[in-house]
């Protein structure tokens, strides 16, 4: 039976051996953090479990549905019937965008012509593109920011502020004038022409680790998967053609056939290559921040489970029950802030938000900075995630940030791993 190394224990590790744990491969994977999950977390906060960022994923997810069918964790997330959002002003106006469920795929057209929060002839501009993106091939537009499509396509700058902004920076974490039009455009396609349910959000029902992690250590280690945490790789040792040796910071280890690296690429090149003649290239990938709070209040004023916030410095507020989660991408100005300037903030923005009686106050709260939450999907990105080194036949890279044409999402990270145990089978190195 081969051995397969995975090195990391974030989704995409977790995803390669589960779809590498079988009767060929005995897999086991390194983990450097005493947890697993990697940047999809959660932990102990005062006897609750508090996730390190509100995750939201799309029916178009079908990795990570897969995923989920094979650790058995369907029922722990909530799918909505069809894609329906709540937008606030700081008017307090609730204005639905709300696609029917039925007509696919003219019910995204009927949506969109119902959504107030534009005018009649924006609808009609947005509209327009809908159905040229459905149409369009998308290698035409790899030289062309998401900003320079749009105008191009005859959006104005004001629907584009109201509309598209919001749409690129919730799903690749960029603006706009930074983010790559053919990721998006491609994603566009994926989200909402692949199917009747593709645009559904889903979210979990419990945190994040309960949803997509434990379940999936369960089942490995069901599968013989040994897995360990608190272990870091420091070093790998190659000859001319193979990997043959991986140096932890607790032991070195030979007897592996295969080796997965399922770590970011600012951590592969902390490690230590040695013996090899060649040198390592890896694609330059800039990195945006998220910055998630938590707020525990004397009463929670929010009815419907999450909100978009037109026009705030926070772009959803979700109503996690216990406590609400704000959250803002592209968080370059939030994240140069102190922890309590944050939460005036975020107190302000649901004082405008919502109608907040006069005696409710927030009793507890957690800011959650993630400097480095996702890869920036630009125009440089699409060359650079081509370079992925191939320079050993038995070293595999997966990762949120591997070539797989879709932004740093838990879908891309999923599939890195899918991908990589199908490479695995099909190349059959040995
Ligand atoms: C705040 C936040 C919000 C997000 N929101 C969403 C969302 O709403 N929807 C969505 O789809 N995606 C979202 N994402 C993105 C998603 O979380 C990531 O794309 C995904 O988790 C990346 O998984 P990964 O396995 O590729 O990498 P990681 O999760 O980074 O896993 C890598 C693992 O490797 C380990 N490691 C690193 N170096 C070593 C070493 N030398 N030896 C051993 N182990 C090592 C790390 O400790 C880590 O556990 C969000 C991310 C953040 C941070």
């Amino acid at each position: 039976m081969k051995k397969i190394l995975i090195i990391g224990g974030g989704l995409a590790g977790l995803s390669s051996a589960l779809f590498l744990s079988n009767d060929k491969y005995n897999v086991e994977i390194l983990e450097s953090s005493p947890k697993l999950g990697g940047r999809t977390y959660s932990f102990d906060y005062n006897g609750i479990k508090v996730d390190n960022g509100q995750h939201i994923l799309m029916e178009c997810y079908s990795n990570t549905l897969e995923y989920i069918d094979i650790i058995g964790s369907r029922e722990l997330f909530e799918f909505q019937d069809s894609l329906s959002i709540n937008y606030i002003n700081d008017k307090r106006e609730l204005l639905k965008f709300k696609i029917p469920k039925y007509l696919y795929p003219l019910n995204n057209l009927i949506g969109l012509m119902s959504f107030k929060v534009l005018k009649i002839k924006d609808r009609f501009a947005i509209l327009k593109l809908f159905i040229k993106i459905k149409f369009v091939k998308t290698n035409s537009y790899e030289d062309k920011t998401v900003y320079q499509f749009l105008r191009m396509n005859n959006q104005s700058d004001a629907v584009i502020q109201k509309f598209w902004e919001s749409l690129v920076v919730s799903t690749m974490n960029t603006s706009t004038k930074i983010a790559s039009s053919k990721m998006f455009i491609d994603m566009m396609k994926i989200i909402f022409f692949t199917n009747k349910r593709s645009s559904n959000i889903v979210i979990p029902k419990v945190d994040l680790s309960s949803a997509l992690i434990n379940p999936a250590v369960e089942k490995l280690e069901l599968n013989g998967v040994s897995i360990s945490t608190s272990e870091r790789v420091i070093s790998i040792i190659s000859n001319d053609e193979k990997v043959i040796e991986v140096e932890t910071n607790k032991r070195k280890i030979k007897n592996f056939d295969i080796l997965v690296s399922a770590i970011p690429q600012q951590n592969f090149r902390k490690i230590q290559f040695r013996n090899s003649n060649e040198s390592l290239t890896f694609p330059k990938l800039e990195y945006a921040p998220i910055v998630t709070v938590h707020v525990w209040l004397s009463d929670n004023p929010l009815t419907e489970k999450m909100y978009n916030l037109i026009g705030s410095e926070f772009d959803w507020v979700f109503n996690n029950g216990t406590h609400l989660s704000f959250l803002k991408s592209n968080a370059t100005k939030l994240v140069t802030l102190k922890k309590n300037e944050v939460v005036k903030i975020v107190f302000s923005e649901l004082k405008k938000y919502f109608t907040i009686l006069t005696n409710i106050v927030i009793e507890d709260y957690i800011v959650l900075k993630e400097k480095n939450a996702t890869f920036i999907p630009d125009l440089g990105s699409l060359k650079e995630r081509k370079s992925v080194p191939n320079l050993f036949s038995n070293l595999f890279f997966a990762g949120d940030w591997t070539n797989t044409k879709l932004p740093a999402t838990i879908e891309g990270a999923v599939k890195s791993g899918k991908d990589v145990a199908q490479k695995i089978d099909l190349q059959n190195v040995y």
